[in-house]
């Protein structure tokens, strides 16, 4: 059997679904293909910024319908719990990945977009003489499209060859803990970093990055968090005060942050297939939104005669570069100085001057500009 479609979108996530949900909305033809199912939860500290809102209106839904927790106070701490506090230049929302990926995908479904769950893509192959694209997934059925986005995350089978095996894993859960409810907060532990802020129904998110290493020295997650993170006064309080909501802490293994490819056999990247930003930024989720609706915008041209395949390729790579270059390389910049107790003694210092602290946070987010500051929130 097969399945003809204009855009036929891999994976998911965040990225995944507005691509499907703006392309669909402007009456293209697409399918959305997705290994697991909603809704779930997902290792990520859900902290967004409001740059790409204007992505998510744009295919019908409003992020004020789900109540976001406002967060525009933000506190960084050394290992030895040394702190400065500011006001963030743009403020961001606290939303779970759980809720808000469930929102878009039966917005998709309203849209009449093809959402296969619980189907994996194993395979993609260019028809040149065609100029399309024909996907396998793993039960053997095929689909052509004219136009294929990656938007499987930051590991895949399909990108596995191409991907380093990373020292660095991620792990989250969610908490009952009194937080200021409009700060997000990031605390450094040794060669890691945690972060905490506020989502929904009164839960702080935990979520962390670390080394591997480390874990397996000490020999599991319960022993990571009470030996290396706990070693932050913050964390400690938290891991011995707040209690765990989810039954089993998540985690995520070998997250690498090399460089990615934006377009690959003339297949377009976007969100973390495209380019993967240090969690510290707390910009992934806003870039992957926003990658999906600069792609979007590109495929259009393409689909509607306006511009060849190259010249699609060519624009969209550009328009990635414009839009996330400056904040790639300052948050890598960042996650170097965290590693170091001087550097992030150095950071701390630097932020407790509220002006350069603001435009180092700016460095790591979108032009303020494109914020629009009219969600309703909760909080
Ligand atoms: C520890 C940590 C903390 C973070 N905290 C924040 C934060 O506070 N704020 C923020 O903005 N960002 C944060 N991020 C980054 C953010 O989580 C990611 O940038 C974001 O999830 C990227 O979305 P995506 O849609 O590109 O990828 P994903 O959300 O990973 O989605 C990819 C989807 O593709 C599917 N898939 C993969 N391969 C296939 C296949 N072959 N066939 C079908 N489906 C497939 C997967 O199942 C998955 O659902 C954090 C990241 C980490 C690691």
């Amino acid at each position: 059997m097969e399945y003809n479609y204009d855009v036929v979108v891999i994976g998911g996530g965040l990225a995944g679904l507005v691509s499907a949900g703006i392309l669909a909305s402007n009456g293209y033809s697409v399918s959305l293909i997705e290994k697991g199912s909603y809704p779930r939860n997902k290792v990520c500290g859900e902290f967004m910024c409001l740059e790409s809102e204007p992505a998510i209106r744009q295919m019908g839904v409003s992020l004020s319908d789900l109540s976001p927790i406002k967060i525009d106070h933000f506190t960084l701490s050394t290992v030895h719990g040394k702190t400065a506090k500011l006001n963030l230049p743009q403020p961001g929302i606290g939303i779970s990945r759980y809720k808000l990926e469930e929102v878009l995908y039966k917005r998709l479904l309203e849209l009449g977009v093809d959402v296969l769950c619980k189907t994996m893509v194993e395979k993609v192959e260019r028809d040149t003489a065609q100029d399309k694209h024909l996907l396998l997934d793993q039960n053997g059925k095929n689909y052509w499209a004219k136009v294929v986005v990656g938007a499987y995350g930051k590991r895949s089978i399909l990108q596995l060859p191409n991907l380093n095996r990373s020292g660095y894993f991620g792990a989250k859960n969610y908490y009952r803990f009194p937080l200021t409810t409009n700060e997000v907060q990031l605390h450094i532990f040794p060669s890691g970093y945690a972060g905490m802020s506020n989502v929904e129904n009164g839960l702080v998110n935990f979520c962390y990055l670390g080394k591997t290493s480390d874990l397996k020295k000490c020999g599991g997650i319960e022993a990571y968090q009470k030996q290396i993170v706990s070693q932050n006064p913050f964390l400690k309080r938290l891991l011995n005060e707040g209690e765990p909501m989810l039954d089993k802490t998540l985690t995520i293994s070998q997250i690498d942050f090399g460089h990615r490819k934006r377009v690959t056999d003339g297949m377009l990247h976007v969100g973390d297939a495209g380019g993967v930003i240090h969690p510290l930024s707390g910009n992934g989720m806003s870039m992957a939104l926003k990658s999906a609706q600069i792609l979007s915008q590109h495929v259009q041209r393409f689909l509607d005669g306006e511009i060849t395949r190259t010249q699609l390729e060519s624009a969209y790579s550009k328009s990635w570069e414009k839009a996330f270059r400056i904040r790639m390389i300052s948050s890598k910049f960042y996650q170097a100085l965290f590693e170091n107790s001087w550097g992030s003694n150095l950071a701390v210092a630097a932020l407790r001057n509220k002006t350069l602290g603001k435009r180092l946070i700016k460095l790591t987010q979108g032009k303020p500009k494109n914020y629009i500051t009219e969600v309703g929130y909760v909080g």
